[in-house]
């Protein structure tokens, strides 16, 4: 059974003081959250000290991004084991600002996911069309060559470890968000790429997230899809109470109690 991701890319963004508080707000919410997974991706330099704000909850911690080469002379990046010794599990590969604003190609993000995953590091591989591309129809074309490019060298033990997000560009920060079918078409599509490559099994339990404008009022109609299986969250996630409640309603959309609870606390 795939699980329910609802993760919050807090990008260049909040202070250190902003940053532990954020995660302090939402260990005490989440920390115990059994129902789906919720992490926190935020900007390098912070990841020490939130992973000690979240330590010993089931809060996730990743990376905004990571390097494909273990060390050396690579100025300016960071290795997965370096991701690992801070206390991350997870990492972002391919998000669309990598993409389009510092210009990586599909070969290096798959190089970036072969060795994160390798590490045994989750990783979040992110893929999406621009608007001239879903305006030319060529989206499907376009997250074909993204998934199956992006995953060149990943085996089917290590998908295990891997969250596809779709993301079109076009919504990325827009406000405006795919249409709950569109993104459910897409995702559907996508899983079928995963069955081609890795079997219908390993793509039945991989967790395709949704991104691009997600808020607490949208999230209802989005997560009902049966193929959309959480959120990747960028500006709403920058708040305690946007993002507390796109978590909650995911919950409440996926039918999986009652989301004003707490449960599993321990
Ligand atoms: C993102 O950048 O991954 C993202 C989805 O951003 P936003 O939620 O702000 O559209």
């Amino acid at each position: 059974m795939r699980r329910v991701f609802v993760a919050g890319n807090w990008k260049m963004n909040l202070s250190l003081r902003e940053a532990r508080e954020l995660a302090a707000t939402l260990k005490a919410e989440f920390g115990s959250e059994e129902r789906v997974d919720v992490g926190v991706f935020p900007p390098y330099v912070y990841l020490e000290q939130v992973a000690q704000v979240v330590q010993g909850s089931r809060i996730r911690l990743g990376a905004q991004d990571v390097y494909l080469q273990e060390k050396g002379a690579f100025t300016g990046e960071v290795s997965p084991g370096m991701l690992l010794d801070v206390g991350c599990t997870w990492t972002i590969v391919g998000h669309s600002e990598r993409r389009h604003v510092i210009g990586e190609t599909d070969e290096l993000i798959a190089g970036k996911a072969k060795a994160a995953a390798g590490a045994g590091l989750g990783v979040i591989l992110c893929v999406g069309e621009i608007l001239e591309e879903r305006k030319s129809g060529r989206t499907t074309q376009v997250v074909r060559t993204q998934v199956e490019k992006g995953l060149v060298g990943l085996s089917a033990a290590q998908m295990k470890g891997v969250v596809i997000a779709y993301e079109p560009v076009w919504a990325i920060g827009t406000g405006v968000n795919a249409s709950p079918a569109d993104a459910n078409e897409v995702h559907e599509f996508i899983r079928g790429l995963l069955a081609a490559k890795f079997g219908r099994e390993i793509a039945d339990d991989t967790t395709i997230q949704y991104g691009g404008s997600v808020r607490p009022e949208n999230t209802v109609d989005l997560m009902s899809q049966p193929h959309v299986d959480g959120a990747l969250v960028g500006g709403a996630s920058l708040a305690a109470d946007s993002f507390i409640g796109i978590v909650r309603n995911t919950i409440q959309a996926k039918g999986l109690g009652d989301a004003g609870k707490k449960h599993g606390r321990r």
